[in-house]
């Protein structure tokens, strides 16, 4: 799970990491209200979306007065925030963060994801700050310096001290950072985060060590023991058919391609869609129905991928085990009769009750390509598409 900047800052503040004085707001006047309440002469208003990129794309804005704040509130809420992360639709800006203005001396990264092969959490620095950590790490890879975290004693010291002294930080601020990483890596481990980025993570001209960004992700799988954090979720910025999949306890996740999928057991979905690629196609989505899947979710599945207007084709591919193939067929008819299908459906089926199944849908009056093997389906559903 994401969450925004200043819910992450929040979290961070909590376990003692230092951050600008800021607080998020709903409206330009709710905006000059938090620039008077932090004081100072000089401000940033700072889009909330879950993309990073906003500088770049205008979504981080400097104001020397109250007046400028609310001015450049009014113009960021409600905009459509393009940055190089969020697609060529962008993202719309609800919310807004307003900070104090600080004077950068300079500009560091500093991260923790979690290495997953080797079990550790690894904590990264990096001079180059404020630039995208991707292109260092392609680029210039010996700039990043990394420190592994022993999970049964968690981050030491002397591994932060180290970590400083390769990012060459003067001596009037590494206690500061020292304190600033090991409350960072306790941040990580207590709160089960699958990554935290701090970009960038500066140095002020008063020799204090600040977090400018940060940006969070948690483990899904963790969420049940952190009802706090589950609590920050923002179903604005989630995908509306993830949502709607979720509430039918459907495993779908939203994909780049044109190929809708409809497939039982996760690991045929994931067969499905690398037979598919192997064909030259994409699929749109990832979709395990369950293996005891009703009709009714089998319906509620194929509406969910029928909204997606990037689909193109469907292939539905079912291997009846647990699951039989005529409530595949069911579902699938149920949800035809109440929705207009103008694009190629392919239909490979096997397993129990398998006769049923295709019996129900070439009785349907349905337009059905149908497949006798995964690979056949997977040739039919990317020349359909070529055809069309
Ligand atoms: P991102 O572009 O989405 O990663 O947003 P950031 O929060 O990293 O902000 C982008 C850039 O804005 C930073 O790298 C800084 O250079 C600049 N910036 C943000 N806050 C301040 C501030 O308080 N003072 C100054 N001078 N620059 C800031
Ligand atoms: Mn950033």
């Amino acid at each position: 799970m994401n969450i925004h900047e200043f819910q992450a800052k929040k979290i961070l503040a909590k376990y003692g990491v230092s951050i600008p004085k800021g607080k998020e707001a709903y409206s330009s006047s709710e905006a000059a209200a938090v620039a008077l309440e932090i004081g100072g002469k000089k401000w940033v208003v700072k889009a909330q979306i879950h993309a990073g990129g906003r500088g770049k794309a205008g979504g981080v804005k400097i104001a020397d007065s109250v007046e400028e704040v609310t001015k450049i509130s009014n113009k960021l809420l409600g905009m459509q925030l393009i940055t190089h992360q969020t697609g060529p639709e962008g993202k719309k800006v609800n919310k807004i963060f307003i900070e104090e203005g600080i004077n950068i001396l300079s500009e560091l990264y500093l991260g923790i994801v979690l290495d997953r092969s080797n079990e550790k959490y690894v904590m990264m620095g990096s001079t180059e700050g404020g630039t995208e950590i991707e292109v260092v790490a392609e680029k210039t890879p010996k700039k990043i310096f990394k420190v592994q975290i022993d999970p049964l004693i968690g981050m030491q010291a002397y591994q932060a001290r180290q970590l400083v002294f390769k990012l060459g930080l003067s001596k009037a601020v590494s206690n500061k950072a020292v304190t600033f990483m090991l409350a960072l890596a306790k941040t990580v481990e207590e709160t089960d985060a699958s990554l935290v980025e701090i970009n960038p993570l500066v140095i002020t001209d008063n020799n204090n060590v600040l977090a400018l960004d940060a940006k969070m992700n948690f483990d899904d799988n963790a969420l049940y023991r952190h009802k706090d954090i589950e609590s920050l979720r923002d179903e604005d910025e989630e995908d509306p058919r993830e949502l709607e999949a979720a509430k039918h306890d459907l495993n779908y996740i939203s994909l780049d391609g044109n190929i809708g999928c409809m497939v039982n057991g996760a690991g045929l979905a994931m067969a499905t869609m690398d037979i598919i690629k192997l064909e030259g196609g994409a699929p749109a989505n990832f979709l395990d129905v369950g293996g005891g899947a009703t009709k009714e979710r089998v319906e509620q599945a194929f509406k969910i991928i029928l909204s997606d207007e990037k689909v193109k084709a469907v292939l539905i591919n079912i291997f009846g085990g647990i699951m039989r193939c005529d409530v595949i067929a069911e579902g699938v008819v149920s949800a035809a009769k109440n929705i207009e299908i103008n694009i190629p459906l392919i239909v490979r089926l096997a397993g129990t009750n398998v006769e049923k199944g295709k019996d129900i849908l070439n009785n349907s009056g349905l337009d059905i390509i149908s497949a006798d093997s995964l690979g056949d389906a997977a040739k039919k559903v990317v020349s359909s598409i070529r055809e069309a």
